[in-house]
């Protein structure tokens, strides 16, 4: 496919392939411009892909093109980051490769980006046109021409390269202000610019300026209102052909690039998706197992601190275990970055280190060739704020008075974490879960997509979204296995397909039905098994077991599990973690109500497309639910209540913080509701109940059932043995209520929903009209029930669904 396209896109602009030298054409001549000896003298020329000159006298940047027509990739990316959590502006964020080149028009030269997902295929140079000329091209530039000598230009490149093409596009969509670039504070940074072999490397400081930035924003800028970031600028040569491309297979999930193949016959897809891979060839290719003609080189981050640089650097080398399996021994190599070196630089891959102040991401970064899938550059980057979140977590586990001796006493398990130093389990367990983390984001940079299944057969992938694994024993907790030392059985299936030197398509599926032979799957994302922060064959199971955690955990949480001297204020940043502890089990749960199985089938490969999840399972997930909503479950104990105060005054408020409807004061009603919410919402989302409605059968879950089990378990509870358990109910009767005037009303709930969902609601106010509690507070709340039944049942003008009036602290990333 490359070789053709290749020659397909020299037909279309043969002149300048043939002709490089013809500096007199035409419509050239007239325009007077200097030759590149007169204009470049005193300047000093940097050689490479794309040759330049800087003239620092007029403060221009200046361009040497000559290979007109030829084609190359571009792409902007950010060197410098923004530090915030409000606009995804990172250090040594890319975008996106194109395919370009420059064309001559006159007094300019145009840097082109070619349409590369609208393939014509054909060797047809007419037809080719037909589709070259449906779809539009993009011109990235227009760059004046400065000067001109036997074929060669040179073009200034300053507006270009100082003009922000990827910041306020950014900015503008996640409503932080109104942003303006200032030009004049735009310059070239020449730190990070270079001209090489295979690559042209050119960095500029663009300057934002903003008048009423939020305080958020305003926070982390110096001035409080000018932002100036790196812009990067690469120009790469175009791949060697002779890579092979990859059909996507459904079954196994690898990134794939999106291609419209208008050669395809009408009888064949036209949509055509290429699997994303690096190019490893075998330099023995009969052996079994081979070293690579040229193996994956990564480079290590210089700032990734110790011992957190040793437990990243063994994790991304977990792949080899995979390369081995494919037919590659030392496929990945991972050296230390360079002095001065960035990633943003094409011979740099590796594994770069983000500094945040708050919980955020990490992510695995690829760019690859967009006509052939070919991945030509990975960053995996590690976010530093992720071992402070595993460590707020690990000191909710810990029993009050850490280090006590009696732990080894009193569960086995956790005699690693009682011997010698306390804080050697901590550290341990957060960097298990920091090499867990550098081994997902590698795994993506190598074209691995997620698998959130891979849980349900062991640790089947670092590839899934992992909780550490943490069973209740006797009232002790078991942290043994908490997280995988190793890549998983998926991890090995998906470079083994992908990475194979087998190119036979039957061998290619021969190795994807052995691995699912052994329980490996890799089902669709709506799939109600494709659970994050799960654990287990059965993610409703893990419910119950975060439950059992949660519990001990509660028992433990307060300020004796402070050191002396620490702010007690600090207990607020982390009891979230731990009174929502439970909230991936929740939400697993929650998929498998209303749930269908749904796999990536392939014509004769037995697998059953879809199925709904059996009616007793559904109904075993909406039990652990409710039972998740009773008034003991949303309690929090009077001890704990006595130790959370929010920060210092003159401190800086913390988001991981619960809101709180009594302002300063932490509100168990407020954090019951999060609670409530979190249980009750996500079950009664329009999808959901629209197949819940779906269920047919004797002993189906229908909507009708699951709506009558909520109001029982609510509503129809009977009374509490105290007046704070009664206090809770009443939250999460009232969550129930509110949730189902909300599914009534939303626009997009499916019209036999809503007649459900009416008649559930009369039924309540018939039954609560007749209630009359002798408690003050129990019947205000009962007669406020009804009041709003009946605007909600009478007045169609009031059916409107509520505001989000409190989100619930962050819930990822975790694990
Ligand atoms: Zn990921």
């Amino acid at each position: 496919m490359t070789t053709r396209l290749l020659a397909l896109l020299m037909l279309l602009h043969p002149a300048p392939q043939t002709a490089p030298a013809a500096p007199a054409a035409p419509e050239h001549a007239t325009i007077a411009v200097a030759t590149i000896a007169d204009r470049a003298r005193g300047l000093t020329r940097q050689d490479g892909f794309l040759p330049y000159y800087w003239d620092a006298r007029k403060g221009q940047f200046l361009l040497e093109i000559s290979r007109f027509g030829e084609e190359f990739l571009y792409g902007a990316g950010l060197a410098g980051g923004a530090g915030l959590l409000e606009a995804s502006l990172d250090r040594g964020q890319s975008g996106a490769l194109g395919v370009c080149r420059f064309e001559r028009s006159g007094p300019r030269v145009l840097l082109v980006q070619l349409q590369t997902t609208q393939m014509s295929g054909a060797d047809d140079p007419e037809r080719a046109r037909a589709v070259a000329e449906s779809f539009p091209i993009s011109v990235r530039a227009s760059m004046p021409v400065e000067a001109e000598e036997g074929g060669r230009v040179l073009v200034d490149a300053t507006a270009f390269l100082l003009a922000d093409s990827q910041v306020l596009p950014i900015l503008r969509a996640s409503r932080v202000g109104d942003w303006k670039q200032d030009v004049a504070r735009s310059a070239i940074h020449f730190d990070r610019t270079g001209a090489f072999p295979r690559n042209t490397e050119i960095e500029a400081v663009q300057t934002f300026v903003c008048d009423n930035p939020p305080p958020a924003v305003a926070a982390v800028l110096p001035d409080g209102h000018t932002m100036s970031l790196r812009a990067h600028h690469s120009f790469w040569k175009m791949p060697e052909p002779g890579f092979r491309t990859r059909i996507f297979d459904p079954r196994v999930g690898i990134i794939s690039v999106r291609r419209v193949d208008h050669a395809a016959r009408f009888t064949e897809p036209i949509e055509k998706y290429l699997t994303t891979r690096w190019r490893l060839q075998k330099k023995d290719p009969s052996a079994a197992v081979s070293e690579p003609v040229q193996p994956i080189v990564y480079y290590l981050d210089r700032a990734i601190p110790e011992p957190e640089r040793t437990a990243i650097r063994q994790a991304a080398l977990w792949w080899n275990h995979a390369f081995e399996e494919a037919g590659f021994r030392n496929a990945f190599v991972l050296k230390d970055l360079p002095e001065g070196a960035t990633f943003l630089d094409a011979r740099y891959s590796g594994i770069e280190w983000i500094n945040r102040a708050e919980r955020a991401w990490s992510v695995g970064d690829i760019q690859v060739d967009p006509r052939t899938g070919e991945i030509l550059h990975g960053v995996a980057r590690i976010d530093s704020h992720r071992r402070r979140t595993t460590a707020r977590m690990w000191r909710n586990l810990q029993p009050p008075e850490r280090g006590r001796a009696c732990l080894a006493g009193d569960a086995p398990d956790l005699a690693f974490l009682a011997a010698g130093d306390p804080d050697a389990g901590e550290e341990k367990l957060v960097l298990e879960r920091l090499a867990y983390l550098s081994a997902h984001e590698v795994g993506h940079t190598l074209g691995l997509e997620h698998n959130w299944a891979a849980t349900t057969f062991g640790w089947g992938s670092v590839m899934d979204y992992l909780a550490p694994h943490i069973e209740e024993r006797n009232g002790a907790l078991d942290l043994s296995d908490a997280y995988p030392r190793d890549i998983g059985s998926y991890d090995r299936l998906a470079i083994a397909w992908a990475y194979t030197a087998e190119e036979d398509p039957a061998r290619l599926d021969a190795i994807i039905r052995a691995a699912y032979a052994k329980g490996i799957v890799y089902p669709l994302e709506s799939d109600p098994r494709w659970a994050e922060y799960d654990w287990g064959p059965d993610p409703v199971r893990w419910l119950a077991t975060t439950q059992a955690v949660r519990r001990v955990i509660l028992d433990h949480f307060g300020a004796g599990q402070l050191q002396r001297g620490e702010w007690v204020s600090s207990l607020q940043e982390r009891f979230n973690l731990a009174y929502l502890y439970h909230r991936f089990g929740i939400q697993a749960a929650q998929q498998f109500v209303g749930g269908q199985f749904q796999t990536g089938a392939v014509a004769g490969d037995g697998q059953t497309p879809v199925a709904w999840v059996p009616a007793a399972k559904q109904k075993e997930a909406l039990d652990l639910l409710l039972a998740a909503l009773e008034p003991e479950n949303l309690d929090i104990p009077d001890r704990i209540l006595a130790a959370l105060v929010p920060e210092p005054s003159g401190t800086a408020p913390t988001r991981e913080r619960f809101a709180s409807d009594a302002g300063p004061a932490f509100d168990r009603l407020t954090a019951a509701r999060t609670l409530a919410a979190l249980i009750v919402d996500p079950l009664l989302d329009s999808e959901r109940a629209a197949r819940l409605s779906l269920a047919s059968g004797p002993d189906a879950l229908t909507l009708d059932a699951a709506l009558g089990r909520l109001v029982q378990s609510t509503w129809g509870a009977r009374a509490d043995g105290s007046e704070r358990l009664a206090g809770l109910r009443r939250v999460a009767q009232r969550e129930t209520l509110d949730a189902m005037m909300d599914l009534a009303a939303r626009a997009e709930t499916a019209p036999e929903v809503r007649a459900v969902v009416f008649a559930r609601l009369e039924r309540l106010r018939s039954e609560l009209r007749a209630r009359t509690p002798a408690d003050p507070a129990a019947a205000a709340h009962v007669r406020q029930a009804v009041r709003d039944l009946s605007d909600f049942l009478e007045k169609p003008e009031t059916r409107k669904p509520r505001a989000r009036r409190i989100e619930a602290p962050p819930g990822r990333p975790i694990g």
